[in-house]
């Protein structure tokens, strides 16, 4: 390896990835959160939060258009639309998409997350920040959820892992506020880790789901910088049958809605809910 600075991932102690840094960008400890963001010849511009990969200019597009399109082609009608963290704006760049989509509101805990983003990862919002329909809560996620008067018909919590600031928003305070802010019909989904690493945090995250939902499951896609194996994206719903949408019902709300993406069609949708047979014991335990 040439003399070229490494930077090591902490998610986990015994096992991890690392990155070359060709040039650091913004390295700085903001009131939450030690935020770091460079360049790295294979995986282009990198940010990272308190020492875990958060998005990469290559493979961000397969984790955003995941969380975004999958709840709203299965939703069918959402018109407003609640997202949890997501300072980077990738995720608000997939929702303004969809132009049936009347209302956004981001609520992130870190402005310094949305400032240096938006300065050295442009490509992720796109513009998005600039959309009329977007409303910034710069707030705890919890807190909002469980103050706000207002309702939503998806939430998507693109948080980090359950570390420092992010922690809150795999507890039942947290998902029994998001259960309150839902509209009939509402689904609720939300980065949930690599289940072959991280699983007691999906197993954590359904138990509490399933005090105030009445469908509680995950989704998954393989996003290579969130290593180890697939992310499981949890789903939450008290509308039973909104996660088994027809493909005939996806095509036609896909092809209607004009989107062209680079992972997400729909019949990735219909399968992505298919779990491994380890992940499903896992839970049923
Ligand atoms: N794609 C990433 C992942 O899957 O790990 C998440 C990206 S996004 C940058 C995560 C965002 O969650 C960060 O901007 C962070 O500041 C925000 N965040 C962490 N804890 C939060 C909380 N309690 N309330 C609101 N936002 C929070």
């Amino acid at each position: 390896m040439s003399d070229k600075k490494i930077w090591f991932e902490t998610l986990h102690s015994s096992f991890g990835q690392f990155f070359s840094i060709d040039k650091t960008l913004y390295h700085n400890k903001t009131d939450h959160q030690d935020l770091i963001i460079f360049d790295n010849n294979t995986m282009g511009r990198v940010m990272a939060l308190d020492g875990v990969v958060q998005t990469t200019e290559r493979d961000e597009f397969i984790y955003h258009e995941m969380m975004a399109h999958v709840p709203i082609f299965a939703h069918g009608k959402a018109k407003r639309i609640l997202i949890i963290g997501g300072g980077d704006g990738a995720m608000l760049r997939e929702i303004c998409r969809h132009k049936d989509v009347e209302h956004i509101t981001m609520v992130e805990i870190d402005a310094d997350v949305i400032t240096f983003c938006r300065q050295y990862l442009p490509n992720h919002n796109a513009g998005a920040f600039d959309d009329p329909r977007f409303n910034l809560v710069i707030e705890d996620g919890v807190n909002f959820v469980n103050q706000t008067e207002m309702k939503f018909d998806v939430i998507i919590s693109d948080c980090t892992d359950p570390i420092g600031p992010g922690e809150s928003l795999f507890t039942s305070d947290f998902y029994q506020g998001c259960a309150n802010c839902l509209n009939e019909n509402g689904i609720f989904v939300a980065q949930n880790g690599v289940c072959f690493l991280q699983q007691d945090e999906a197993i954590n995250s359904h138990q509490k789901l399933s005090t105030y939902f009445d469908d509680v499951s995950f989704y998954q896609a393989a996003i290579p910088t969130y290593y180890g194996g697939m992310m499981t994206f949890a789903w939450a719903s008290q509308n039973t049958q909104l996660r088994h949408q027809d493909l005939s019902v996806l095509k036609t709300r896909f092809a209607e809605a004009g989107i062209r993406c680079r992972y997400y069609n729909p019949a990735i949708h219909l399968g992505c809910f298919a779990l491994p047979q380890y992940l499903l014991d896992a839970l049923a335990q």
